[in-house]
C-alpha cells in the first residue's frame, strides 16, 4: 500500500443515493454511483479510474463470454459507530484473489491496484455505506477476460473491476439444506478452491434439483466418494458439537473462506476445541441422531452466519434444536458485528479504515 497509482475520477453528475429505501434492500440489486475499473493490455493493468456504474461494452468475440476466464471476490464495508467506514480483512481478499487468478491463467494484480483502487471507490462512494443494524456495503471486485478469439487460450486483455452494493440480511430464516450424494461441486485437481465463475454456474442444477424438494441449498460432499461434508452452498460449513467446533479442512476442494478463519479465531479464544479435519456424512447423521450435533450453520461474507436447522440425508430430514441467543452460532454473529462495526476492540487488526 506504499506506491500509489494515478486514478482518473469521472463523478456522476447527480447521486442515485436519494432513490434508496435503506429500509428496503434487495440483497445485490441496488448498485452504488461509481466503480473502479483498470484495463490489462501489452503485458501490464493501466489505465485506472473511477466512472459512473453504468453498462461495459465489449466485443461478441470476448472470451468471458465462452469459456468462463472470470474470478471475484465478496467483501463488505461497514459503518463504525464513530461514522468511519471499516472494510473486514480485505488483504485476504486481495490474496485470495491472485490465487484464483492464478488457477485461471489471470494476471495476478498489486496490492496497490487493489488496494488503493478500493479505497478511492469508497472515499467517493461512503455515504452509500448503510449503518442500519444488519446492513453493510457488499463489494465485489473481479477480472475477467477480454480477447476476441474463438479458441482456448488465456487471453491477452483483461479488465479488472470493483463496483458496490448496499445491502441488508442474505438470508432471512434458518435454511434446510440436503446432503449432495450425486452430484459435485469440486474434486481434486479441480478449480474448487478457486472463486472462479463457471464452479458457480456447475453448482446451479443440483441446488436447483434439491430446491425443488423444498431445500433452501446443498450441502457439498467430495467427490470422489460422497462420504465427506465439504461446504453448504457458497459457505463453509460449520457443527457444534459438545464444546467441539468441526469443520472440513481445507484443501482444493474447499474454499479458504474469511469469515471461516474469523470464526474459527474466535471458536479457540473462547475456549472451544476447534477440529478442522475430514467429517464424515456418518458421523453427522450419527451425530444428528443422538442429538449430540447441537449446532450446524455455514460462514460466508455474504450472510455472515447462516444457521442450519434441517438436515436432509436419502429420505430423511433431521431437525436442529431452535437456536438461542446463547448459542454460539448468535454469539459469534454479534461479536463479529460488533468488531465490525468498530464497538468492541479489533485486537486481531481485522478492520481496514478508509
Ligand atoms: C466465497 C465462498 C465462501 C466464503 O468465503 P468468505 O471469505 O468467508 O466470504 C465459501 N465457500 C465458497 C465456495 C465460496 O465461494
Amino acid at each position: 500500500m506504499t506506491d500509489t497509482i494515478k486514478i482518473n475520477i469521472e463523478s456522476i453528475g447527480t447521486s442515485r443515493l436519494s432513490q434508496v429505501d435503506f429500509n428496503h434492500i434487495d440483497f445485490g440489486k441496488v448498485y452504488s454511483d461509481h466503480m473502479f475499473i483498470a484495463d490489462y493490455y501489452n503485458g501490464k493493468w493501466q489505465n485506472f479510474r473511477i466512472e459512473p456504474y453504468d453498462m461495459l461494452s465489449f466485443t461478441p468475440g470476448s472470451a468471458i463470454l465462452h469459456y468462463g476466464q472470470s474470478v471475484f471476490e465478496g467483501m463488505k464495508a461497514y459503518k463504525s459507530i464513530t461514522g468511519d467506514v471499516l472494510v473486514f480483512r480485505p488483504e485476504k481478499n486481495f490474496q485470495r484473489i491472485n490465487k484464483s487468478a492464478e488457477r485461471m491463467c489471470i494476471p495476478q494484480i498489486s496490492e496497490e491496484i487493489f488496494m488503493n483502487g478500493l479505497t478511492e471507490l469508497l472515499h467517493i462512494d461512503k455515504n452509500w455505506v448503510p449503518d442500519l443494524p444488519n446492513t453493510s456495503l457488499y463489494i465485489r471486485p473481479y477480472i475477467f477476460a477480454l480477447d476476441e478469439f474463438i479458441g482456448i487460450r488465456p487471453s491477452d486483455n483483461y479488465k479488472f473491476i470493483i463496483f458496490t452494493c448496499p445491502v441488508g440480511p442474505y438470508y432471512s430464516k434458518p435454511l434446510k439444506v440436503k446432503i449432495e450424494r450425486e452430484f459435485s461441486r469440486a474434486v481434486h485437481g479441480g478449480t474448487g478452491y478457486a472463486k472462479a465463475a463457471g464452479n458457480y454456474a456447475g453448482s446451479l442444477y443440483p441446488a436447483k434439483l434439491a430446491q425443488q424438494k423444498g431445500y433452501d441449498q446443498l450441502i457439498w460432499t467430495d467427490g470422489a466418494t460422497h462420504q465427506y461434508v465439504e461446504e453448504a452452498g457458497t459457505m463453509n460449513i460449520m457443527f457444534i458439537k459438545g464444546n467441539k467446533l468441526i469443520t472440513a479442512e481445507t484443501g482444493d476442494t474447499v474454499l479458504r473462506g474469511i469469515t471461516r478463519d474469523s470464526v474459527l479465531t474466535i471458536a479457540k479464544e473462547w475456549g472451544y476445541e476447534v477440529e478442522e479435519r475430514r467429517v464424515s456424512v456418518d458421523e453427522i447423521v450419527q451425530g444428528l441422531k443422538k442429538g449430540e450435533i447441537k449446532e450446524a450453520f455455514g460462514t460466508g461474507t455474504a450472510a455472515t452466519i447462516a444457521t442450519i436447522e434441517v438436515i436432509g440425508d436419502g429420505d430423511i430430514d433431521y431437525t436442529l434444536p431452535p437456536v438461542g441467543p446463547d448459542s454460539f452460532s448468535s454469539r459469534v454473529f454479534a461479536e463479529l458485528d460488533q468488531i465490525k462495526t468498530g464497538k468492541k476492540e479489533d485486537k486481531y487488526g481485522w478492520n481496514y479504515k478508509i
